[in-house]
């Protein structure tokens, strides 16, 4: 690659932060010890959030953008890897306090490398991407729970979202009878198509959700928090379990105990940033296992990188199904 690459930078402005595409070179990337050339990004909401500066996810400047990359170990000063190595990075921090993947050369610690896993090709792994990633990191959480197919149905909100898509996949192959929750009602053919066995609409979990409702869900993956989780919650069958990881709709959540003391519902939180590496490499094998890669295809799209602000600002309004590959130019 030659001394300058394309690259997204957010910088600070007066009013707030911007972000341009630019060529960039080595002194625009930050410290690390495993320089990587990176083939595929993908847009995740975070990604939406910075790029538009919509909220304060970037907290140090200048800084590339985006939470996951995909590409070719260049140059490693760190002894597991070597030039030539397949890699995927997600969390700890990159693309907001360390620069990430929408750039061509990623500078990083190579701690928070992963082996891109064996049968699983770059683009593939940024069709999973963070969302992907977190979709399997939620399932791991409900069968660490004991849950198993059979025990009922299982509610996946967001369904047509990164996340949520994932996770129906996921789930319809695990063999769990899976009801998606969307707000469009539209894509039921692309739900269903997932794996799910139904949709329900998401106006549904909207209302303020009272203590304790009619006993539904065995388990549920929720990306949204807010009103939409309260209902989740009080309409949890006894013992069942919620694995958290949203705020699609809101950071709040008004619920009460009712669910946890007298129904015994547990709520995972999960967070995919800071996941130790053991874990982190569990669930990307279990993505390559677990998830049916033709489904992955269909529930993907690729752009490319002048595209990347009308895609931010569609995520950010619930418009992009599934999830957004971003190709990263030489
Ligand atoms: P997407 O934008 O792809 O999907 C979010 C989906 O949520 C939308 O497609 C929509 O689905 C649904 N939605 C939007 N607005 C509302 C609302 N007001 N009430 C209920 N549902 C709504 O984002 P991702 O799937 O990439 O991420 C989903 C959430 O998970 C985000 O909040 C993101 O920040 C978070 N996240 C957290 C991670 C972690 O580590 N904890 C990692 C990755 C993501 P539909 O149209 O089908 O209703």
């Amino acid at each position: 690659m030659s001394d300058t690459f394309p690259g997204y930078l957010v910088t600070k402005t007066e009013d707030g932060q911007i972000a341009e595409l630019r060529q960039l070179s080595d002194a625009d990337l930050m410290e690390g010890d495993v320089t990587v050339r990176v083939e595929y990004s993908a847009l995740n909401y975070k990604d939406g959030l910075a790029l538009t500066g919509r909220a304060p996810v970037v907290k140090r400047f200048p800084l590339v953008p985006g939470i996951d990359f995909a590409g070719t170990v260049e140059t490693s000063q760190h002894p597991e890897f070597q030039a030539g190595d397949r890699v995927v990075l997600n969390g700890f921090g990159v693309g907001e306090v360390h620069s990430g993947g929408f750039a061509a050369r990623a500078r990083v610690k190579g701690d928070w490398l992963v082996p891109l896993p064996e049968g699983l090709s770059a683009r593939q792994a940024m069709a999973i991407g963070t969302a992907g990633y977190t979709a399997m990191l939620c399932v791991m959480a409900l069968e660490r729970h004991g849950l198993s197919p059979g025990e009922g149905e299982i509610l996946v909100t967001g369904a047509s979202g990164g996340v949520g898509s994932v996770a129906v996949a996921i789930l319809g192959r695990l063999g769990y009878r899976v009801i998606a929750a969307t707000g469009r009602s539209e894509e039921r053919d692309y739900l269903v198509g997932l794996g799910a066995a139904d949709i329900i609409e998401r106006s549904k979990f909207a209302a303020k959700a009272r203590p304790l409702a009619r006993e539904r869900w065995a388990g549920a993956v929720d990306v949204a928090g807010g009103n939409t989780l309260a209902n989740v919650l009080s309409q949890m069958r006894y013992g069942g379990a919620v694995a958290a990881c949203g705020l699609a709709d809101s950071m709040e959540l008004p619920t009460s105990v009712a669910p946890f003391i007298l129904r015994g519902v547990t709520l995972y939180g999960i967070d995919s940033v800071m996941v130790p590496l053991a874990r982190r490499i569990q669930a990307w094998n279990r993505l390559v296992s677990d998830l049916d890669l033709e489904l992955l295809e269909g529930l993907s799209q690729e752009i490319g990188f002048d595209e990347l602000p009308d895609a931010a600002e569609a995520i950010l309004a619930g418009k992009i199904r599934g999830r957004t590959i971003v190709k990263i130019p030489d």
